[in-house]
Order: C-alpha cells, then sequence, then structure tokens
C-alpha cells in the first residue's frame, strides 16, 4: 500500500486490539503531520511503559515498585480481599471508593475453550495469602459472564474449606459483560450488596 515507514507504522497499530486497519490508517497519519515533540512525547510513553511498569509482587496489579499503591497503603485492611481477572478491574472498583481492602489479580479467568486452567492463573499464590489467617473475607469479583462465573464456582469450593467467609458481587452487574464497563454506582451497589455464596 504504502512504501517503508509509514506502512511500518500501520502494520504495528493495526495489531493492537480495537484497532482495525481504516483507524490504523488515520492514526498514522495523525503522527506523521502531528509536532514532533508530541510524537516524542508518545514514543517516550510507550518505552517507559514497558521499562517502568511491572507486577506488584503481592497482588500482581500493575506497579512501578516491588509493591503497588494499594499494597503499600497502609490505612487498608487486611482483612477483605478482593479477587479480580485484570489490573483494569482494580481501576473500576477503585473508582467507587466502597473497598477499603486489598486485592488479587488473577491475570485473567478460567476458559477450557481457550486452554486457560487453574494452573495459568495467580490461584497458588493467593492461596498462599490466605494461608497467613489474616483474611477474614474473600470477595470475587470476577466478570458476570461464563468464565468469570466458573472461575468464581472453582475459588469458592477451593477457599470455603479454609473457614474464610466467601461473597459474591450482587446482581445488577450487566450480565455477560466486563466489570470494567460497569458504572460507578452500579459496581458500588454491587459491592455493598455482595452475598455469600
Ligand atoms: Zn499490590
Amino acid at each position: 500500500m504504502y512504501e517503508g515507514a509509514i506502512q511500518d507504522l500501520i502494520d504495528e497499530l493495526g495489531r493492537l486490539p480495537g484497532v482495525g486497519p481504516k483507524s490504523a490508517q488515520r492514526i498514522a497519519f495523525h503522527v506523521l503531520s502531528a509536532d514532533p515533540a508530541d510524537v516524542n512525547r508518545l514514543a517516550t510513553a510507550l518505552r517507559k511503559v514497558k521499562e517502568l511498569v511491572r507486577f506488584c509482587t503481592t497482588c500482581f496489579n500493575v506497579a512501578e515498585a516491588e509493591q503497588c499503591r494499594v499494597c503499600r497503603d497502609p490505612r487498608r485492611t487486611n482483612e477483605v480481599l478482593c479477587v479480580v481477572e485484570e489490573p483494569k478491574d482494580v481501576v473500576a472498583i477503585e473508582r467507587t471508593g466502597e473497598f477499603r481492602g486489598r486485592y488479587h489479580v488473577l491475570g485473567g479467568a478460567i476458559n477450557p475453550l481457550e486452554g486457560v486452567g487453574p494452573d495459568n492463573l495467580r490461584v497458588r499464590e493467593l492461596l498462599m495469602r490466605l494461608g497467613t489467617g489474616e483474611v477474614q473475607e474473600l470477595i470475587l469479583a470476577t466478570d458476570p459472564n461464563t468464565e468469570g462465573e466458573a472461575t468464581a464456582t472453582y475459588l469458592g469450593l477451593l477457599v470455603k474449606p479454609m473457614g474464610i467467609a466467601v461473597t459474591r458481587l450482587a446482581s445488577g452487574l450487566p450480565v455477560g459483560g466486563d466489570l470494567e464497563y460497569a458504572d460507578e454506582i452500579t459496581l458500588g451497589r454491587a459491592f455493598e450488596g455482595r452475598r455469600a455464596i
């Protein structure tokens, strides 16, 4: 189509999630006509995210230090642990302002069709955290879709014998959806109304 660098950029952009060929072309030509300082800032941001961002060694949220901001906060309680699929779910729940406990990011959900089982998620690390005896309640805030429900059921069966209260977010969340797309009020209510499973 185009030659050299502009086509390389279109190809790279087109590999990003949610960016179709037309968007890739539009962004590439925007970059071409943009101010060099703006393009440099973008390039630096892309490089820095790979250099600086890593996963929290405790909860596997994104972090720029050994531990993420939530794990470093001494004002939060260790007695309630909220299990989510991805770091973006931590952001969604933090936005509600309803939760003052800690998180555990699984890194996905059980999905047999795609070959994702408990061993591919951070389940072992979760059980190790629960083993210290500090956690009184485990909130399963996986997505309200088939994979998320399967993951919550699996974890519930695993954790309940440990004598820890296990709760699931209340309904009201869009079924089949992604936690991150729920608005703050709906997600906040789902949190308040969580039920034992
Ligand atoms: Zn953390």
